[in-house]
């Protein structure tokens, strides 16, 4: 599997702090920009103001800042799930129709658990047996549009897609998750590294949907939660809801450094356990 960021619209960072500056100050888009060009606002300021709005549920300014990937070597398994994505995001995958495989190219995916269950001989022969049918029936001159209706979900392709930061962190809060299929999760996760290489600014916001920077809780089945790795390190939403119901009815003790210091590292939002309701919300 090969990923790359071929590109990104110029300048994320300042994009973005333009789109929020524009929804959130009487300047007009012209004095933003101006005041981005010229230097009068440090670069420093840009990205703070972006971390903390980030932090935010205002995310149609991140609709403004585009990446471009070339992904290949992928199995065609993946590709039909990374297809479901139908909002923010453009595809142009490798043909079946015009292009024919040839030998080399059709080094299909396999699964690691098939050498861990001793069945990767079997697995190979069937996989060289079906290249041949495919090579005999392009030679007997079937198009390839036909000779492909044979090939299985291993088969590797390729694609160069478009897509937005806002759906990129919604890929990423879907697809790193465990749940996820092991390949997709491998796949959006080089995405990712390739962003933090990029952008470090706003890479490392891309997470799976638990993480700190995103909701900070699970939200998947308990059972899930609990066969998950990650459930270690961050709760799981029954937990939050019950932390808050034990607040609302005062039954929780106040709040030690060491509380702070947990709520500080989720970045929960102020569910100050044992602060009165008046005080939590400011
Ligand atoms: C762990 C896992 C298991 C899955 N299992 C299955 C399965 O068994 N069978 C199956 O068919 N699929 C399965 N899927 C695919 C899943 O159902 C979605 O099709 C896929 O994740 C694409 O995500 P999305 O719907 O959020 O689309 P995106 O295009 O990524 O959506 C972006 C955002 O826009 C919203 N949106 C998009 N279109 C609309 C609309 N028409 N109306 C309102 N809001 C919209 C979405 O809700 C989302 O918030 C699975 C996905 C995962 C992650």
């Amino acid at each position: 599997m090969d990923v790359v960021l071929i590109d990104y619209a110029r300048d994320p960072l300042e994009k973005l702090y333009g789109a929020y500056r524009t929804c959130y100050s009487a300047k007009a888009p012209r004095e933003v920009w101006d005041d981005i060009k010229s230097g009068t606002i440090a670069h420093e300021k840009v990205r703070a103001f972006v971390a903390e709005r980030l932090k935010t549920g205002h995310v149609s300014p991140l609709e403004q800042v585009v990446f471009w990937f070339g992904l290949s070597g992928v199995s065609r398994a993946l590709s039909h799930q990374l297809v479901r994505h139908r909002i923010g995001i453009s595809f142009e995958q490798q043909s079946q129709r015009y292009v024919k495989y040839k030998d080399a190219s059709l080094e299909y995916v396999t699964p690691e658990t098939w050498a861990a269950a001793g069945k990767s001989a079997e697995y190979e022969k069937l996989m060289v047996e079906i290249t041949r049918v495919y090579e005999d029936a392009l030679k007997a001159g079937i198009p390839a549009e036909d000779a492909r209706f044979i090939l299985p979900n291993a088969t590797p392709t390729n694609f160069q897609i478009m897509v937005n930061f806002a759906e990129l962190l919604h890929i990423g809060d879907l697809r790193l998750c465990t749940r996820a299929q092991w390949e997709i999760r491998k796949l959006v996760a080089k995405m990712r590294t390739e962003v933090v290489r990029n952008i470090p600014e706003i890479g490392g916001f891309i997470q799976p949907k638990c993480g700190e920077r995103r909701l900070g809780y699970c939200d998947e089945d308990l059972k899930s939660w609990e066969a998950c790795p990650l459930g270690k390190v961050r709760p799981h939403k029954a937990q939050v809801l019950e932390a808050f119901k034990q607040f609302r009815r005062g039954g929780v003790v106040d709040l030690t450094d060491e509380h702070m210091q947990q709520a500080e590292d989720f970045r929960e939002p102020i569910v100050k356990l044992g602060v009165p309701p008046a005080a939590a919300s400011t």
